[in-house]
């Protein structure tokens, strides 16, 4: 269905065809008429759906821009979340006098305060600086008519649960609440049952099997051999931009140096910087500015970046989940990718499980030490001597 098929004015619509979208995604097919009727809503949808716009086109049409007051929260989990957030807000909105603002941890509070006053419409922020914020009375949500809680789940394994309800009870007047989160847990359905009013539910994840449009490739290597093969295969790929996770910031910094010696247009990103910094990075990477990116997992989670060809888990992500989160930043909306996971000895049960439990094609580059290490506990059980595997699986040259 395309979004010219709606009842959106034409100063909305003219901006989203302006962004290059005219279909509507699945979940902006499902949301958009729940929302726009004015009902709570529970979904269970991922990042790369496009839920931004499913509520973002419908909350600014709500919005009275001749009152100068709050009328739409989005609450979000991370300052970056909030920053693309609130980006994509501005986009739609920028035809019409709706004015969009985030609130986040680290930033300037003289400088928030200051916008306050003149007049936000839609508010998106984190829970702390929200918190601080309702405290010292900077904020009211006398005229908020609608209360987003986005990546739900994320924001309760943060441990934000009596916060959230907190903040929600500070909106006194009648309101519409919609939830998106990727997973139902309990604690999802209680903070549902306790916040949402006859709401309607959503489901556009039918399946946990990793996305068809990207390619998993892994490659085992002796940790001291890591650094070259990455070097050749990052200068061999046809990388528009790459993403390169790393477990521990200090590891970051030290790959930063090490990657910078051999590519330009090199950034690095990880909780260890200051805000302001990390929002630098952060837009830089998102406009291209920069071509390879090593990170924490603060960039693992939810956010958007279009234009990532390659995701390289230098180390093996700590859980099933977190490689989705990170591998899930290429290959978007119809796009291709590749992710490329290094595997040392250490690792190989738990890849040999994330490999089945997420259901991957892996593609190795160079050996495949699972079929290797099949073959010899099968020769153990059958007492036969090992000779070393030949060309069995899918394998193609080391770089
Ligand atoms: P989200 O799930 O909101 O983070 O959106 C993921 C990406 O999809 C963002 O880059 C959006 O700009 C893009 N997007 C959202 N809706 C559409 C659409 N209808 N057509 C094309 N791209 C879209």
């Amino acid at each position: 269905m395309k979004f010219s098929e709606l009842n959106i004015p034409s100063n909305i619509l003219g901006a989203i065809e302006k962004m290059g979208y005219e279909e509507m995604t699945p979940v902006q097919e499902a949301a958009y008429p729940i929302i726009a009727a004015g009902h709570d809503l529970c979904a269970l949808a991922e990042t790369g759906s496009g839920k931004t716009a499913a509520c973002a086109i419908p909350l600014i049409q709500k919005v009275d821009p001749e009152l100068n007051a709050i009328q739409g929260l989005v609450i979000v989990p991370t300052r970056e979340l909030c920053i693309q957030y609130v980006t994509e807000i501005q986009h739609i909105a920028r035809r019409t006098n709706v004015v969009p603002f985030a609130v986040y941890g680290g930033f300037d509070k003289d400088i928030d305060i200051a916008k306050l006053k003149h007049g936000v419409h839609i508010l998106v922020a984190t829970p702390g600086r929200l918190l601080d914020y309702l405290y010292s009375g900077v904020l009211s949500f006398e005229h908020v008519k609608c209360a987003i809680l986005d990546e739900a789940d994320e924001l309760l394994k943060v441990g934000f649960l009596e916060d959230i309800e907190f903040i929600l009870s500070c909106i006194i007047r009648e309101h519409q609440t919609l939830l998106f989160s990727a997973t139902m847990p309990e604690d999802i359905k209680k903070l549902a049952h306790d916040c949402l009013r006859d709401p309607r539910h959503i489901s556009l994840i039918t399946e946990r099997k990793a996305p068809e449009s990207i390619d998993h490739y892994f490659t085992y290597q002796h940790p001291k051999d890591k650094l070259d093969v990455l070097v050749k295969y990052l200068k061999e790929e046809d990388v528009k931009q790459a993403l390169i996770f790393c477990n521990a910031r200090h590891v970051v910094d030290k790959m930063y140096g090490s990657i910078r010696k051999e590519f330009e247009s090199v950034g690095y990103i990880h909780a260890g910087l200051s805000q302001d910094k990390r929002s630098s990075v952060f837009r830089q990477f998102k406009n291209m500015k920069i071509r390879y990116l090593l990170a924490s997992d603060v960039a693992g989670r939810g956010l958007d970046f279009s234009h990532v060809s390659h995701v390289v888990n230098w180390s093996m992500p700590r859980g099933r989940e977190l490689y989705t989160h990170r591998t899930g930043r290429t290959g978007r909306m119809g796009k291709k990718g590749k992710a490329l996971t290094f595997v040392t000895k250490p690792e190989l049960s738990d890849i040999r499980e994330l490999i089945a439990r997420n259901k991957i094609s892996p593609c190795w580059i160079g050996k495949d030490p699972l079929q290797a290490n099949n073959s010899l506990q099968e020769r153990k059980k059958k007492k036969r001597p090992f000779r070393p595997n030949r060309g069995k699986g899918k394998q193609v040259a080391t770089p």
